[in-house]
């Protein structure tokens, strides 16, 4: 192939990229423009690579040949700045230029086409002559700005390259590397080579991997679609820019497409949607889901927030026309700003996924306190905290002491989990507890729970102390895992201790659980020989059959239980024939939460087995938890 059929290739190949970039709907910001530069760079090349062969053979006027020659090494230096600018742009706003930089970052620039500028009249670098191209050795410094460029791009690709996509990565280093192949080539001979179709491959891969939907618009409201939102908190986070997102949620929307119809529906987002973006610059509306807008506003632009939630409010909460059809509609809004509420992207995620799926009594604005994001932001702390504690195995056992009502003595204690960050100070179980449960750290809490209790148990002589037997809490999560009697032997194993020794807390809800592993690793756990206690007792659904089934030997009454029995003088009775059945069919009771000498009296006479509440301990750290038995031996 020539040269000429390399160039053509080129233009084609760069034509059908601008034409397919500028068919498609874009928000047009500065990096679509540096995009669009290097594709029209990379049209021009060729065009003049074709006009400079043809001129050598026509034998057109030197004056126009040092044109073609200049125009193209100027091209060539503007690539190859718009690619740092384009991989700049990836992770920094434009904002954050400040003058002096762009100063020096158009310096080589600007020298680069002076000289070239320059060298129409000096010819120091090349000149045309009727002998062809004559190039001196200064010609050496074309060069200069383009791998001045290139070399920047580079090293800004390796400093940031766990920020940038690989896609940008693997485009910085193929396009300098070729553009340095070509460089050298071009040096050891005098033609203008395959340059201009490498830069239109390189254009190429770029729309193909990075600009094939980036900042698309939704063809039907014309808002940018959602995935990119992610991208655009991330690159003002990074950058320290201050904003707010605010998200706006049609309320009830399937019931507005049941009744006025799918079509209408959309037709009448279609409208909300152009409302949303009256406010804004495009770019900035986002839609998140067929239902909810998020909007972007810069804390810079000095937009009063509040102002523009009450004006979406108003807006939106009203009768719409479509289709000459009256259709009411109405909405949910709320804002959270960095970084006075969310401080990173996962808070805005989860802050989103929130608001899309909450239920919340009352149409219209919502604030940030009163949608519970503070709590967001301390979940994300916590769970911060949860890690920490879980890589330095710092979770603490504390021990409460539960007591017999017949003659007073301590016989167990149950085994509670504490959690004391550096930073957060106290976290109580209720607080993590759930999340560890979602996210699945509750095992790896348990093992760590199980097995401290387990080195207590092996370290102390319980008999002498007078305890029989510690209570640990299992979740259902655990008693679900396959790995859980297999991990709980081994534990077993290590300690040698006695399995009557242990008792498992078994939460009524979960004791109705039905999975087929859960009822096997309950039915494991007593054929080995474990005690099993029924946990907060009243709260849950325990059914009659369930219970005589698993074959309880405690059942735990729950301290809200105990509370209202002994709150409410007329359920007294009716407590006492509940406890009567539960002892005829064999179990023993705890009441938890027994926090005066007058409940504790109450439940004796009632006939409570055993009593655990602050009236006679809170739970202790282990050696205060010992030294508190010695004492009440
Ligand atoms: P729970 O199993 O019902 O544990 C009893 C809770 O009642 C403990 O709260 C205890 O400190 C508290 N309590 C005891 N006596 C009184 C009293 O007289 N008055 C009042 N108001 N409260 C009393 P804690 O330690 O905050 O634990 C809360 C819950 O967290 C536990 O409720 C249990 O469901 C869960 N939990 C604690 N440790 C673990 C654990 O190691 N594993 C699992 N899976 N869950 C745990
Ligand atoms: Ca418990
Ligand atoms: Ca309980």
């Amino acid at each position: 192939m020539s040269i000429l059929e390399f160039d053509i290739a080129a233009l084609i190949i760069s034509l059908i990229v601008l034409v397919n970039y500028e068919r498609k709907k874009h928000v047009r910001d500065g990096l679509s423009a540096i995009f669009v530069t290097m594709t029209i760079i990379t049209i021009v090349l060729p065009i003049l690579d074709v006009l400079y062969e043809a001129g050598a053979y026509f034998q057109f006027s030197r004056g126009t040949m040092m044109g073609f020659l200049t125009l193209y090494y100027i091209g060539m230096e503007t690539i190859a700045l718009c690619l740092f600018l384009y991989l700049f742009g990836q992770l920094r706003l434009r904002d954050n230029l400040t003058l002096p930089f762009r100063i020096a970052l158009s310096l080589p620039h600007f020298f680069g086409v002076a000289i070239l500028i320059a060298n129409q009249w000096t010819c120091q670098m090349f000149n045309y002559t009727e002998d062809g191209l004559e190039r001196t050795l200064f010609s050496l410094f074309i060069y200069v700005a383009p791998a001045l460029y290139l070399g920047i791009s580079v090293g800004y690709a390796l400093i940031h390259r766990h920020e940038l996509k690989l896609v940008y990565k693997v485009l910085v280093y193929f396009f300098s590397g070729i553009n340095l192949f070509a460089i050298i080539v071009q040096l050891l001979t005098d033609d203008l080579l395959i340059h201009c179709f490498t830069l239109s491959i390189c254009i190429l891969i770029l729309f193909l991997n990075a600009y094939k939907d980036r900042n698309l618009l939704d063809n039907w409201t014309g808002l940018v679609n959602k995935v990119h939102l992610p991208d655009h908190i991330k690159k003002l986070i990074h950058n320290k820019i201050p904003f707010s997102l605010i998200m706006v949620r049609i309320a009830d929307y399937s019931m507005l497409s049941s009744s006025y119809g799918v079509d209408n529906t959309e037709l009448l987002i279609a409208q909300i949607a152009e409302f949303v973006q009256s406010f804004v610059p495009v770019g900035d509306a986002y839609q998140i889901t067929n239902n909810c807008f998020g909007i972007i506003v810069k804390h810079k632009r000095k937009t009063d927030t509040a102002e523009l939630q009450k004006k979406l409010y108003e807006g939106i909460d009203r009768v719409w026309n479509v289709n000459s059809m009256e259709m009411v509609c109405t909405c949910f809004i709320s804002e959270v700003a960095y970084p006075l509420h969310c401080e990173d992207e996962k808070s805005f995620r989860s802050y989103m996924l929130y608001f899309q799926k909450m239920r919340h009594k009352r149409y219209g604005i919502i604030s940030a306190t009163e949608f519970g994001l503070k709590n967001k932001v301390r979940e994300r702390q916590v769970e911060l905290a949860m890690t920490r504690a879980m890589k330095n195995r710092s979770f603490e056992v504390h021990y409460q002491p539960i007591c017999t009502t017949a003659d007073q003595n301590f016989v167990s204690a149950e085994a509670l989990v504490r959690l004391k960050d550096q930073q957060l100070g106290y976290i109580p179980p209720m607080e993590f507890i759930p999340m560890a449960e979602e996210n699945g750290t509750i095992i790896a809490i348990g093992n760590i729970m199980l097995e401290k209790v387990c080195q207590f148990i092996a370290s102390h002589d319980l008999e002498a102390m007078g305890i029989s037997y510690i209570e640990v809490n299992l979740s259902t999560i655990q008693c679900l895992q396959r790995t859980f009697i297999p991990d709980l032997e081994r534990l077993m194993e290590k300690y040698q201790i006695d399995y009557r020794k242990l008792c498992f807390e078994i939460t009524e809800t979960a004791s109705n659980c039905e999975p087929k592993i859960f009822t096997e690793n309950l039915r494991k756990l007593r054929e080995m020989g474990f005690l099993l206690a029924l946990d907060d007792y009243g709260t849950g659904y325990a059914n009659l059959q369930r219970l005589i089934t698993t074959e309880f030997d405690l059942i735990k009454f729950d301290k809200y239980m105990i509370q209202t029995t002994w709150d409410k003088e007329e359920f007294h009775e009716t407590f006492q024939k509940l406890l009567k059945m539960f002892h005829s069919l064999g179990f023993h009771i705890v009441a938890e939460g027994v926090e005066n000498l007058e409940q504790y009296n109450f439940l004796k006479e009632v006939g409570c087995d055993y009593i655990q509440g602050y009236y006679f301990s809170r739970p202790l750290p282990e050696d205060e938890f010992v030294d508190f038995v010695e004492r009440h031996k």
